[in-house]
């Protein structure tokens, strides 16, 4: 199949070969109506959230869409005595992000964002500010007292978000080919 500009019109002619009856279903597929310009992916550098983006870049590439990976550093606790020594700072959150998207390679266009606050505000303003077309985010599919406790991110941030939200969780029926990281091989 060869897609020529034509002058006359200003559009394009689509030349089939002798042994295409029609234009293959996969070209038409990703000449979708969706326009997925950009993809906010949560990071906070646990394997499930790598599984998010692993689920991102795919996405991301079909579409030519630009994944803008986020992470969240939570603020020291109000009560000094309460701070932990080992309390990640911003500019760790940005080292760490930055490796990761290194990581990535080429394979995807990729911008990275730290922002400090609570994990659920921070990704939902991040995607309004953005104006990001869809968050891929892991759960880990807490149940019971845990969740209670703990609550869910994934949950508070489909409850705001700006956008349609999609939440891969820590072990399901995948449709990512059964390959690990290194992401540029997805
Ligand atoms: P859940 O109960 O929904 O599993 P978690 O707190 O374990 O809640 O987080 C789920 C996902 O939310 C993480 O895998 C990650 O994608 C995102 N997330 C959580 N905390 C942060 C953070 N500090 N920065 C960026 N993303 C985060």
């Amino acid at each position: 199949m060869k897609i020529k500009p034509t002058s006359k019109t200003r559009g394009v002619v689509v030349e089939l070969g002798p042994e295409e009856s029609q234009i293959p279903a996969q070209s038409l597929a990703t000449a979708s109506v969706f326009k997925l310009r950009k993809i906010l992916v949560p990071i906070d550098f646990s394997d499930c959230s790598k599984k998010a983006l692993a689920y991102a870049i795919p996405f991301a590439r079909q579409f030519g869409a630009e994944l803008n990976l986020l992470h969240v550093v939570e603020p020291y606790p109000a009560v000094p005595e309460m701070a932990p020594f080992d309390a990640e700072t911003t500019e760790d959150g940005r080292l760490e992000l930055e490796a990761l998207r290194k990581e990535l390679g080429n394979a995807v266009s990729c911008s990275t964002l730290v922002r400090l606050g609570a994990p659920p505000t921070e990704i939902t303003s991040a995607a309004r500010d953005l104006d990001a077309d869809l968050i891929v985010i892991s759960t880990h599919g807490r149940k019971g007292l845990s969740r209670m406790f703990l609550g869910s991110t994934a949950e508070k941030v489909v409850r705001s978000a700006p956008c349609p939200v999609l939440i891969v969780r820590e072990s399901e029926r995948e449709f990512l080919p059964d390959q690990p990281i290194p992401y540029p091989d997805i």
